[in-house]
């Protein structure tokens, strides 16, 4: 059996395949903007390619996967954020970097075999940007910021089916929809409105952000697309065998990065382009105002295992929007005990190694986990009666379910409490102590004791 996954790029489901003759798929993961806590939309994304890379290790063997995810760490966001807190860059994205990896670890995310960070492979992005003004693909604007020209690569647009739609300049397409970096959308400085930035001239508001620029002029910072082309060069080589990402990076981010990588390299990008849609939250697009963007912090302070959130978040199929609510993390979290429950059972016994096939068969058809949970849950639900537990073993493996992870007590304390609890943490890190004691006085009346832990705290029915 084998993974099969969509390609957006030939629009057809096809194999991962290995093309290099040491048959290790070489797989680059875009990685999180590394300014802020990332949300579960983010998460839902990189757990997605956690389960991929997992279900490719079962395919290939362990030794044959490379996956390498990257960390943004210049960029509009992270630089204003350093300004914002008057501190220098690397203390900024470094503190973010540190607290993403940890909350990765608590989803049960593999580490990446290497995880490239931009600023640390400046030289080899400005080569790339070099090597394209050689060759004519890109530019020396005004202000010394160096463009790509889009013209000058017959096949821009192929990913993204650009000619379909219109590019217009500076229209909201060619502008970038992602709302990433749109400083470098500046019509005035470049030949032609769909041009992207590869070097950006150092500005007043970069403060100490900046590196020598391409063939020593110029100094500034990089564009965030070249970033990703230079890293993947770097780490897996001119042609890779998986590149994947949200949805919203496809346009303009991906398309960018194969008009970069194709013009300095003279070879094929990418293999297999993988998307993943986005998450929705109680039906909503996640945005602040709507107050709607948890991070796993916020989820495990109200009592939520960091599993049972990987759980909710890989429930519905990658390539179609998920709508996550609080009661899915309550489901998540019984679906984890019983699957708990159901290994207990087993202990170290042997059986029918091919009962799970229909699981494996699920996730290979375009990974297809609600159909691979379903087959799943009716092995569970008919006993362990036959069932071989190294299999067993490997589905879980496969899902990324860590069964060892102690049962957290999930927080069933009701809405009013819950909101009593959240003022009580407020007023304590407020450091209003008569306020703190008050509520809590009215947390016990309803019935239930808040216990504080350094981060945040539990509630537990009072006994
Ligand atoms: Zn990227």
């Amino acid at each position: 059996m084998a993974l099969q996954l969509y390609d957006s790029f030939t629009r057809t489901l096809r194999p991962i395949t290995a093309a290099q003759p040491d048959g290790v798929v070489r797989y680059y993961n875009c990685g999180p903007t590394v300014y802020a806590a990332a949300h579960i939309g983010n998460f839902r994304t990189f757990i997605i390619n956690d389960t991929i890379r997992r279900v490719l290790e079962l395919q290939f063997g362990s030794d044959k996967v490379r996956y390498v995810r990257n960390v943004t760490d210049v960029d509009d966001k992270t630089i204003r954020q350093a300004k914002l807190e008057q501190r220098p860059l690397r203390e900024i994205t470094q503190k973010w970097w540190n607290k993403f990896s940890a909350d990765c670890r608590a989803l049960g995310c593999l580490e990446p075999h290497v995880e490239p960070a931009a600023t640390d492979h400046i030289p080899e992005q400005i080569n790339m940007i070099e090597v394209l003004m050689d060759k004519g693909h890109a530019y020396r604007a005004a202000d010394g910021s160096v463009y790509f020209k889009v013209d000058s690569f017959p096949e821009y647009g192929r990913l993204s089916r650009l000619k379909e739609r219109e590019l217009k300049p500076g229209s909201a397409l060619a502008a970038g929809n992602t709302g990433k970096d749109t400083a470098s959308v500046d019509a005035d400085e470049k030949e032609d409105g769909t041009d992207f930035a590869l070097w950006k001239a150092w500005k007043p508001e970069d403060g100490a952000v900046k590196w020598e620029g391409p063939q020593g002029q110029d100094p500034g910072r990089p564009g965030w697309h070249i970033e990703c082309s230079a890293m993947s060069r770097k780490h897996l080589g001119l042609t890779l065998d998986l590149h994947t990402g949200g949805v919203d990076l496809l346009f303009p981010h991906h398309e960018n990065e194969i008009a970069q990588s194709e013009c300095c390299n003279g070879v094929k990008f990418v293999r297999h382009w993988y998307h993943s849609e986005h998450l929705l939250v109680d039906g909503k697009k996640m945005s602040k105002s709507l107050g709607n963007l948890y991070t796993l912090d916020e989820l495990t302070e109200m009592g939520h295992a960091p599993m049972a959130v990987r759980y909710a978040l890989l429930a519905g199929h990658p390539r179609k929007q998920l709508n996550f609510t609080l009661d899915s993390l309550h489901a998540a979290a019984k679906a984890l005990a019983n699957l708990r429950q159901f290994r207990a059972k087993l202990g170290n016994q042997s059986g029918d190694t091919a009962l799970f096939d229909p699981v494996f068969a699920a996730l290979h058809d375009d990974l297809n986990i609600p159909g691979a949970l379903g087959a799943l849950f009716s092995i569970v639900n008919r006993g362990p009666d036959g069932v071989d537990a190294e299999t067993f073993d490997r589905v879980m493996f496969a899902f990324g379910f860590d069964l060892t992870e102690p049962e957290q007590a999930v927080s069933e304390a009701p809405a009013e409490v819950t909101a009593l609890a959240e003022k009580r943490w407020a007023a304590k890190q407020a450091k209003d102590w008569p306020t703190a004691d008050a509520l809590r006085g009215e947390i016990q009346a309803a019935g239930w004791t808040m216990k504080d832990r350094k981060d945040g705290y539990d509630l537990e029915p009072a006994g």
